[in-house]
């Protein structure tokens, strides 16, 4: 168990360490970057020892799974968990529960739906704050882009985008964030950069950082190649916690 979480401290050191590297390597503040710790399919346990190190957001994918750990973990004060995989219509009220940001938004029927499900803000101090805003109890959303245009891949199509925004921004309920990509699976991480790249440009035509503050993208691979292009977010889950499937260390 020891040597466990010693592996997991490292793992959480190395990852720390990556980040400040590539924001200072790109002239930005490290503190301009937050960890996501994508903890889907790791027992509520390991959640509660990261949260010993110092982790508070953990992005999780499947609904039940975040009802279970939402329920394992609730003893803990300032969790915040992401819902980073796919939404479907029927799973949004416990997702609205459960989860203090959604950044998985992919359709304007779910933002209707989320619009419905979560009435009125309410104060809630586990909510997660953009970077520069004041926690105003709203859900907050980050709406997914398939930058890569990906048959198989949920997330909004690029000229779809603008309507989802405005259908965000019309609900009070509700609180606009930022942008979420998932880019196609290539060789190297190099070649991940031009569809960040376009994720940046999408919020430029969109309002800038002043509509969206957040850019969530980047992974375990590419996080350096995010940063670089300005994301505000990584989310991290083999290079902390270890292949799916097999235990830390
Ligand atoms: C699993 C997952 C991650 C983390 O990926 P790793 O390569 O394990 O770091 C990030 N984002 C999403 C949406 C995921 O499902």
């Amino acid at each position: 168990m020891n040597e466990q979480l010693d592996a997991l401290a490292a793992n959480f050191e190395r990852v720390h360490a990556r980040i400040r590297a590539a924001a200072l390597a790109a002239g930005r503040e490290p503190s301009s970057v937050r960890l996501i710790a994508a903890s889907k399919t790791k027992p509520p346990e390991l959640l509660r020892a990261a949260y010993a190190l110092g982790q508070r957001d953990f992005g999780e994918n499947y609904v039940q799974e975040l009802e279970d750990k939402a329920a394992a973990l609730a003893d803990l004060p300032e969790l915040r968990f992401h819902l980073i995989g796919h939404l479907q219509r029927n799973k949004v009220k416990p997702a609205a529960r459960c989860a203090s940001v959604i950044q998985s938004v992919s359709s304007l029927r779910l933002v209707e739906e989320l619009a419905k499900r979560s009435p009125a803000p309410i104060a809630e101090p586990k909510r997660f704050t953009p970077l520069g805003a004041i926690a105003d109890g709203r859900l907050v959303l980050f709406v997914e882009v398939n930058v890569g245009g990906e048959a198989q891949k949920s997330g909004v199509a690029p000229e779809e985008l603008g309507a989802v925004l405005d259908a965000i921004d019309g609900a009070p309920s509700l609180r606009l964030a930022g942008l979420m990509t998932i880019p196609p699976v290539t060789d190297d991480a190099a070649g991940a950069a031009p569809f960040f790249e376009q994720l940046v440009a999408l919020r430029e035509q969109h309002g800038g950082s002043a509509r969206l503050p957040e850019l969530s993208m980047g992974m375990s691979s590419d996080l350096e190649v995010a940063i670089g292009a300005g994301a505000t977010l990584v989310r991290v889950g083999t290079d902390l916690f270890g292949a799916r499937g097999a235990r830390v260390g």
